[in-house]
């Protein structure tokens, strides 16, 4: 089964129903912002990571790196290598955070990592296919295409309304607010629910998931999804901290549409 699971969907300003950027797939780690390392232990899934797919260097998507690293060695029993990922600058960055350097060498007979700076193009990791796309935020963004089964995944990290040259069947989108407030969510490089659905009508997605949703949206995101709705015609989900969804293979996912269409059809006889 290939579930995936939000840890955290929100913006940095934080609250307690969304946390920052983080997404559990498989033994790959998406973004790892603050408090995600507390959510993979509490999930018994912190033995379970494999590698580190690192959007941006903003901090709502690489806080808890230093705790998730140190959870990691400590809950190992023998050496671990992790892949890491990320746009170049990471290595600087973390130094400055969490003091990295220290960390690894106190616990260097556990963990390895093993750190790829920059675009990576059909890495094979974990039965999985990896590459990865410039977006189009305040600072450099990567999104990352993670290719099983025959199946396409596409998560974008942060980004305004931006495109890749790819087909991808599941997406999941940076959807800050809804067009109500397109001045500051582009200011801020981030997309409207409209953009997000704009992206995956072109790059002909199944199923998008709307995810780093702003505070204001918590109580009521109907309008979220109806923006959504009106530029995308296949299903939308609002990401939620802790939701899971069972992705299907390529096959699964184009036999349930067929079964969806043929009801349709016979709804309407
Ligand atoms: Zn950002
Ligand atoms: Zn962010």
């Amino acid at each position: 089964m290939h579930e995936l699971i939000f840890l955290g969907t929100g913006c940095p300003n934080g609250s307690k129903q969304r946390g920052e950027a983080s997404i559990f797939f498989d033994g790959l780690l998406l973004d790892c912002g603050n408090e995600c390392a507390d959510k993979l232990v509490s999930l018994n899934l912190i033995n379970n990571i494999n590698s580190i797919l690192i959007t941006h260097l903003h901090s709502d998507h690489i806080g808890d790196i230093g705790r998730l690293l140190s959870l990691i060695a400590l809950n190992s029993t023998r050496l671990k290598t992790i892949n890491l990922f990320s746009p170049p600058g990471f290595s600087k960055i973390m130094d400055k955070y969490t003091n990295m350097s220290e960390i690894l060498s106190y616990f260097s007979e556990k963990i390895h990592i093993e750190l790829h700076e920059g675009l990576i193009k059909n890495k094979y990791i974990g039965g999985k296919i990896i590459s990865s796309y410039e977006m189009n935020h305040n600072v450099e963004d990567y999104g990352y295409l993670i290719e099983f089964d025959g199946t396409k995944l596409f998560y974008t990290g942060d980004t305004r309304k931006c495109a890749i040259p790819i087909k991808v069947d599941y997406v999941i989108h940076d959807s800050m607010s809804t067009e109500s407030e397109k001045g500051i969510v582009d200011d801020t490089g981030h997309s409207t629910a409209k953009d997000a659905a704009l992206f995956a009508r072109d790059v002909d997605a199944k199923v998008l998931f709307l995810t780093h949703i702003n505070n204001d949206w918590i109580s009521n995101n109907t309008e979220l999804i109806d923006e959504a709705k009106m530029h995308f015609n296949g299903e939308i989900y609002i990401a939620e901290d802790f939701a899971r969804f069972s992705l299907k293979s390529k096959s699964e996912l184009y036999s349930s549409l067929r079964k969806n269409r043929n009801s349709i059809k016979k709804d309407r006889v």
